[in-house]
This record gives structure tokens, C-alpha cells and sequence, in this order.
């Protein structure tokens, strides 16, 4: 079977391989959607770009980590809906920027654990002790497919739209380049006021306008 141009493997160590892209419509902008393999476990990752190429400058983007319940069911638990369409709807003001999609449910511990970390948190536990209770860290994200997936669209710099100053230290270190960051601060109520004061207070997360210096 012939290959489709451009579905070369874009990693090194081909820990990442693009697969097709399309065009996506959505409320604020007609996105091309792009899709990625990740053989070595199976998962599927996507990226949304508006503005291609993108040339020298730091290109917007945002860096979002799979939330089943707050993308998709709109929970109110978090604020993980409200920052993808606050990203999107910023990225299709400038017309221009990128948004990575990375498989990663319940901060990488998977669905099924989140929500039994959610029924722990039901019952007193804050986001990161009930992580911990389950065996888990409080964070185990990962972002080193962002090089190569950044890699395959030309970008070396980023203004990056987010409240979390680990996102920006791990770009660094994979050689992308911060020239800015843009908070995210969306969606505070009720349900999330507690989740919001935990992720200042025990994951470093900006939320000063929220919070003050001290959440
Ligand atoms: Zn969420």
C-alpha cells in the first residue's frame, strides 16, 4: 500500500508519527486538524492549527492535556473545558497558533483513576492527596512529545497560554523557547474554587488574579 505523502515519521527515535490532517470547523475558526501516532503505546494524539506556516515568530499555543469530563461533559470540577475554548477562541483572534492535544486523562493517571480520585475528593481528600492515596503522583503528565510534534510544524518558540510555570520549564528543556506566557484564568466557581486553591497552593499554579499571592 502506497503511503500518503507527509506520514513519515517527524520524531527522532520515532516516539511520534504523523498520520493525516483535515480540515475541523468549529464555532470560532475553521482549524486543520493533525493526527499522531505514538507506537509504543498505542495512544493517539492531535494538534489544531490555525495560520500555517508559521515562520520565525513565537507562535501562540496551548498545550492541553486530555480531560474527558471537563472537554467533553462539561464538569464543572475543573477548568480544563473552559481553558480549550478560551484557547481556542484566543488562537482564532489572532488568527494564528496551535493547540496540542496530548492523551493524558486525570493529570496521566488515566479515567478510571481519576474518578476514583474524584470519589476520594468526594470524601474530603484534596486533588493531590487523593492522587497520592491511589499510589500516583500528584503530576504525571508527560511533555516530551511536544518536541516532536512542534518539530513537524517548524516551531522553535511559543507565546504559551497557561498557568502552570512547570509547562514553561519542561518547553526549555526540550529546547523549545518561552518568549511569553498568557494566563488561563477561566471558569472559577463552587465546584472547582477548592481544585483551583490546590493546584496554587501544592502544584504551583499561577491563579494570583483568583488568589492574591497567597492561595
Ligand atoms: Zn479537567
Amino acid at each position: 500500500m502506497s503511503t500518503p505523502s507527509g506520514s513519515a515519521p517527524v520524531a527522532d527515535g520515532g516516539i511520534l508519527e504523523y498520520v493525516a490532517s483535515s480540515q475541523l470547523p468549529t464555532p470560532w475558526a475553521v482549524f486543520r486538524i493533525h493526527a499522531f501516532a505514538e507506537p509504543a503505546t498505542g495512544k493517539e494524539h492531535v494538534a489544531l492549527t490555525l495560520g500555517e506556516p508559521f515562520g520565525d515568530a513565537p507562535v501562540l499555543a496551548r498545550i492541553h492535556s486530555e480531560c474527558l469530563t471537563g472537554d467533553a461533559l462539561f464538569s464543572q470540577r475543573c477548568d480544563c473545558g473552559a481553558q480549550l475554548e478560551a484557547a481556542l477562541q484566543r488562537i482564532a483572534e489572532e488568527g494564528r497558533g496551535i493547540l496540542l492535544y496530548l492523551r493524558q486523562e486525570g493529570r496521566g493517571i488515566g479515567l478510571l483513576n481519576k474518578i476514583r480520585a474524584y470519589q476520594l475528593q468526594d470524601e474530603g481528600a484534596d486533588t493531590v492527596e487523593a492522587n497520592e492515596r491511589l499510589g500516583f503522583p500528584a503530576d504525571m503528565r508527560r511533555y516530551d512529545l511536544c518536541r516532536p510534534m512542534l518539530d513537524h510544524f517548524g516551531i522553535r518558540s511559543v507565546r504559551l497560554m497557561t498557568n502552570n510555570p512547570r509547562k514553561e520549564r519542561v518547553l526549555g528543556d526540550l529546547g523549545i523557547a518561552v518568549a511569553e506566557h498568557i494566563p488561563l484564568q477561566v471558569n472559577r466557581n463552587p465546584y472547582n474554587e477548592q481544585y483551583l486553591r490546590t493546584k496554587a497552593r501544592k502544584l504551583g499554579h499561577r491563579f494570583k488574579e483568583y488568589f492574591g499571592e497567597a492561595p
